[in-house]
């Protein structure tokens, strides 16, 4: 009897313990940048910089290399990370229209309900006060690099020195405090490498000495494709303001009016302490290029020089500051628990197609870094070729956290994915949608589907649609809609794009 009693005793143990450790959730820290192109992350490849503390997420967990926004612009991507929805569904079209509906599903609020803690710092930029969050404390708007104010429950403070560090010593302050009884969702969200580009003081030398290799289409002349791409205000020849985007602050005989327009409000910020490093820096780079300018096509190759070097700049601050945040999950025996992800709201032309910005479906825009490290479920080393987008990260957060993923969410859990990357099944291609239209940058709005060969595009404000072979072209150059070879492709990706409408419930197109 006794014998009896002990053997039940030990398995109602067995069976309370491995309940328990099914059900531990784990926590979540989400690592958000704003504008990071893949190709400038060395787990993707980088030809042009280094980022071995990204890169560690990817090395000790996964790299999607086929991850996209679902339209690529700031504000529009936050709002479909959090809801999981299309934005024709969350209602969030562009940065310039009305806040975001923040009394919608949004995952913190139901990780909350699952018994999250959970915690936003940094960049938001929706236009509202944070909802679903226990602590935050954000950017007003695009935030500034320098000394940056933030707006947190309890009103607004100006903090002295450099965003980035900023954003993580608060964050990292903020995990200090938790109760770590409870699991946490924290959303470290960062300014950098938004424009303008603004470094670190104590990176402002970096890579000075040397050429930082160009895109292959850094003189693409924007033919054999719609004419609306001609029409674009986003080239590094023409639409770089001298002081604000390019640095220089001494007057710029040879400017155009519009290049001088608007002025480098981060310089403005500076305290003359951080002033004069700047000055010493940036003073005598900018009176050699005055003193003998370079014109035509290698006053092109200066400005993106002068561009990338200010953006990879402000990257590897980013880097570090992922390399803070992973060191002390370490530190504190929270490695094995805690999901870790680096993503960003959208991609960015680093001069290709001889452009800065985002916004078009070309790949680099449409891309978005994500890696994610996960101890025991993502087999460290993982690359995977999936199509993904932003729509998935809430119900995979949901499901992680062992809640329910509401009807309305139109993305997909890749916990199946992430556990089983050869085997789970997964969608076939997916939808863009850009709403925009002109405004700064001229990009008009589309709409499209890419699937993992052929990317169709409608512009169907202007001269409707282009076709992409991204195995034949995949700088996507040439535009093969109207090849007689691709009239069976283009007639099953325009299905393709008719079914993808139908399951997200489009309404009709407003040109
Ligand atoms: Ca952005």
């Amino acid at each position: 009897m006794r014998h009896f009693s002990f053997v039940v005793f030990f398995l109602v143990g067995l069976v309370t313990c491995s309940h328990v450790a099914a059900a531990k959730q784990p926590n979540i820290v989400f690592i958000f940048t704003d504008d990071h192109a893949c190709q400038s992350i060395g787990a993707y490849g980088s030809k042009i910089n280094k980022t071995p503390n990204i890169d560690r997420i990817a090395n000790e967990g996964a790299i999607f290399l086929n991850s996209f926004c679902a339209n690529s612009i700031c504000g529009p991507s936050r709002a479909c990370v959090l809801t999981g929805k299309h934005s024709h569904k969350n209602g969030f079209y562009s940065n310039g229209l009305g806040p975001f509906d923040g009394s919608q599903f949004t995952f913190p609020k139901l990780l909350q309900k699952s018994g999250y803690q959970t915690a936003l710092i940094g960049k938001w930029h929706l236009n509202s006060d944070p909802t679903g969050f226990d602590h935050w404390e954000i950017l007003p708007g695009q935030g500034s690099y320098y000394n940056p104010q933030f707006i947190g429950q309890n009103g607004r403070r100006q903090i002295e020195g450099y965003c980035t560090t900023i954003t993580t010593d608060l964050a990292l302050d903020w995990l200090k405090q938790r109760d770590d009884e409870k699991p946490f969702l924290l959303m470290c969200q960062h300014k950098a490498p938004h424009r303008t580009w603004a470094p670190e003081l104590k990176h402002l030398n970096r890579y000075e000495d040397i050429d930082i290799p160009e895109p292959a289409t850094l003189f693409d002349a924007w033919d054999n494709r719609s004419a609306t791409l001609a029409g674009n205000a986003m080239s590094i020849d023409k639409h770089f303001y001298y002081d604000y985007d390019l640095k220089v602050h001494l007057p710029v005989p040879f400017a155009t009016q519009r290049e001088q327009r608007l002025k480098d409000g981060e310089y403005r910020r500076m305290t003359p302490a951080q002033k004069k490093i700047w000055d010493a820096a940036f003073v005598p780079r900018n009176q050699a290029f005055l003193a003998n300018p370079p014109t035509g096509k290698d006053l092109i190759r200066w400005k993106y020089q002068r561009y990338i070097k200010n953006y990879l700049r402000c990257i590897d601050s980013v880097d570090e500051n992922v390399g803070r945040v992973l060191d002390y999950l370490d530190e504190n025996g929270l490695t094995e628990n805690t999901i870790v992800i680096y993503s960003s709201d959208q991609g960015f032309y680093l001069g290709e197609h001889g452009w800065y910005d985002k916004r078009w479906m070309f790949e680099e825009s449409l891309k978005m870094p994500f890696l994610i490290r996960w101890p025991g479920h993502v087999k460290p080393g993982t690359r995977s070729e999936k199509l993904i987008q932003n729509i998935d990260y809430a119900p995979t957060f949901l499901e992680v956290a062992g809640a329910e993923v509401p009807p309305e969410v139109q993305g997909s859990s890749l916990v199946p994915v992430l556990e089983n990357p050869s085997t789970a099944p997964w969608r076939e291609s997916i939808y863009y949608h850009y709403y925009e239209h002109g405004g700064e940058h001229q990009v008009p709005r589309h709409e499209g589907v890419r699937n993992d060969r052929y990317k169709l595009i409608n512009f169907y404000s202007n001269d409707g649609f282009d076709l992409y072979d991204l195995k034949e072209d995949p700088a996507e150059m040439v535009d093969v809609s109207e090849r007689t070879e691709y009239a069976e492709v283009l007639a099953s990706m325009k299905a393709e794009l008719s079914q993808l409408r139908n399951q997200y419930d489009l309404p009709p197109l407003k040109k």
